[in-house]
């Protein structure tokens, strides 16, 4: 069997590139691997339904690449917004309708506020705790949209 990427007489195995089913030898295979998903043998990959079922979910996340996650120091920042305020912890855990422990443990960097909890510090106190992070995509299909950028200068930047 013959890789249909770089050619190479190997043990290719059954993959899925840009929609497409090909044979594909481990060394292709890890080199696009988050793209290339093995389909089982028991799958009828004739069947163009299920090549788009697989396709779509993949589509969805190249395209909701921004995700919004905690900042790192958010203990800082509210920390700093508070005394700002001149809130004390227990006025600004009565605030937000959480206990007083609840904000000491998040100020201390010991508990990572929820969504919820710290969507209402961020109005509270006035401050952003979310940023605006970029995720690498990873699922990204043979580079469509991505073009020269491989997994590996992914890495490399983080
Ligand atoms: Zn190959």
């Amino acid at each position: 069997m013959e890789c249909e990427l770089c050619g190479r007489e190997c043990q290719c195995r059954p993959a899925v590139l840009d929609g497409v089913k090909m044979m594909l030898c481990p060394n292709c295979l890890n080199k696009h691997g988050k793209a290339a998903k093995p389909i089982s043998s028991t799958t009828s990959s004739k069947d163009p339904v299920i090549l788009n079922r697989i396709k779509k979910p993949k589509e969805k996340d190249v395209y909701t690449g921004m995700d919004k996650e905690l900042v790192s120091n958010y203990a800082e920042i509210i920390k700093n917004a508070r005394q700002k305020k001149d809130l004390t912890r227990e006025k600004l855990g009565f605030l937000i309708g959480e206990r007083t422990v609840t904000i000491s443990k998040i100020e201390n960097g010991d508990l990572k506020p929820s969504d919820k909890v710290a969507k209402k510090l961020e109005k509270e106190l006035d401050i952003k705790l979310f940023e605006e992070v970029s995720s690498p995509p990873s699922y990204a299909l043979g580079g469509q949209g991505n073009k020269g950028l491989t997994l590996g200068d992914f890495i490399k930047k983080e």
